[in-house]
């Protein structure tokens, strides 16, 4: 909420802006006017429309709710606005000096706001990709923002705050990982360690269903173990975005200091670990990322390899800290492991595609897998095998929260991304041993996965021979999975107990 956040020392300021934006909802028209000001337009400048939206690895169509488009020279002459494509526009000025552009964006997202934007009579939510257009050649100027709102609406955003419904950001990229929510709602917060969190309920007629109370302290918890891994984060403040209506999409979406939710309006929303999920993403693939996703370039999809490593290991943190905050108990992590073998054993996509081919390619797929491959489920899988594998190779002294901490130092903005092989390094680094094989065969290779290595940690899986009878594998009638099974090895040696123990609390 604006007013908790207007409370937090101003971190940045006007002065050193160069590009203005001003943002205002049009409840009536369902739109949203938007105006850039360039203080000192170059005699041609190039406006676009990203061509995708950093967390969702797809190509939108955000130019098709563009409309209305015009420009102005500071004493207020038309300027002419050409179309060089269909993200692209063009305006001429013969003096240079003020130039400002404006447009509409439709507000009618079927996901009700969700990857885009959406404008309702008491309320509007813009995903920042899709609402704000940047210069060409000014990504990395200062930028402004000032919002002005219908009478009695609240603005929710994390971007730093400059003044009333006025805001600040560093350059493109972060301003447009702000996403905004304007309107009615209602307001919940917390603090860890000195940092404010604020959690923002949107519901149809502004009355959520659940006990807000309850959620929040709920979402403080699973809030907590990722903070404390990371001994601190690159936010100054963090906002959770809950929209308690479900469009064409349910889900979630990362955003530097901030995560969007979509769920239905119930009693209880339980969000847990698809919030620990969408976190975590503050420091993995906000902060430690592939080279070519931030500095962003939106005009065509940006392949990486290591999308199993952003999504599928965020994954494993996720389950690892649901747990850890004490919201739910061993078994429940567990059995969301099984869950996730299972998932994987049962496709057969997994047998033709690496993971590694998965992650590039998933752009043509839906953008969560390719064929029934996931690399989120084998992501998160290689992220378990490979703890197992640290503590085992490092005699239970260092973690896979030794790696993260690592990358996080390495990489964490303004730093540049990884390389697309260094992950690889860096995991043999804490190691202390060379896991070039166990890496290799995971992500490199269609073999099954060393479920034998999660023996090193005391764990016996059992996974049935996907070869000898596929009918089994859909599992028994009463849904109860046939054959499959991960449980503490009442067995194991008294080491591997002990690494257990090492792993369920980790080491901090
Ligand atoms: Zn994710």
């Amino acid at each position: 909420m604006s007013r908790l956040l207007l409370g937090l020392p101003l971190l940045a300021s006007f002065a050193s802006a160069t590009v203005h934006y001003k943002l205002t909802p049009l409840p009536s028209s369902k739109s949203l006017l938007v105006a850039i000001t360039l203080d000192s337009a170059n005699a041609s400048e190039t406006f676009k429309i990203p061509g995708w939206s950093p967390g969702y690895y797809q190509m939108a169509d955000y130019q098709k709710k563009v409309y209305d488009t015009k420009a102005t020279d500071s004493a207020g002459n038309l300027l002419t606005v050409r179309k060089l494509d269909s993200r692209s526009w063009n305006v001429e000025s013969a003096n240079g000096g003020k130039v400002t552009f404006s447009y509409k964006v439709q507000g009618d997202d079927p996901g009700l706001g969700f990857f885009a934007v959406k404008v309702q009579d008491d309320k509007a939510f813009l995903n920042g990709p899709a609402a704000f257009m940047y210069s060409a050649d000014r990504k990395t100027e200062g930028i402004d923002l000032k919002i002005q709102t219908p009478a009695g609406w609240e603005v929710a955003t994390a971007m730093d705050p400059v003044g009333d419904h006025s805001y600040s950001a560093s350059g493109y990229d972060e301003f447009a990982d702000h996403p905004i929510q304007l309107g009615k709602f209602q307001t919940k917060g917390f603090m860890i360690d000195g940092i404010p969190f604020s959690v923002v309920f949107v519901a149809p007629n502004n009355t959520a269903a659940c006990d807000m109370d309850a959620e929040t302290e709920r979402l403080r918890k699973v809030s907590v173990p990722a903070l404390h891994m990371f001994r601190g984060a690159s936010f100054r403040r963090y906002l959770y975005i809950l929209h308690l209506e479900v469009g064409n999409f349910s889900g979630g979406l990362e955003h530097r200091a901030c995560n969007v939710q979509a769920v239905a309006n119930s009693a209880q929303l339980h969000l847990d670990d698809l919030a620990a999920h969408e976190y975590f993403h503050a420091w993995n693939v906000k902060q430690i990322r592939p080279a070519n996703l931030g500095p962003f370039d939106y005009t065509q999809p940006q392949r990486t390899g290591n999308l199993w490593f952003a999504e599928g290991v965020t994954d494993y943190y996720s389950k690892l800290h649901t747990y850890q905050s004490g919201i739910q108990s061993e078994a429940w992590l567990k059995g969301q492991l099984l869950a996730q073998i299972q998932e994987l054993q049962n496709g057969q996509t997994r047998k033709v595609k690496t993971v590694e081919d998965c992650s590039r390619e998933c752009w043509e797929g839906d953008g969560f897998s390719v064929g029934d491959l996931s690399y989120y489920t084998k992501g998160l899988l290689a992220g378990f095998i490979l703890d197992a594998a640290i503590l085992d190779a490092t005699n239970g002294s260092k973690t896979l929260d030794d790696l993260m901490r690592l990358l996080y130092l390495q990489h964490k903005l303004p730093n540049p991304g990884y390389g697309e092989d260094e992950l690889r390094n860096a995991i043999n680094d804490v190691a202390g041993v060379d896991l070039s094989d166990v890496y290799n065969r995971m992500i490199r290779s269609t073999q099954e996965l060393p479920y034998a290595l999660l023996s090193k940690i005391g764990l016996k899986v059992s996974v049935p021979d996907s070869t000898a009878n596929p009918l089994r594998l859909a599992g028994s009638r009463s849904g109860a999975p046939l054959g499959y099974s991960l449980e503490v090895d009442p067995n194991a040696t008294p080491r591997a107990k002990k690494l257990y123990q090492a792993w369920l609390h980790r080491l901090d």
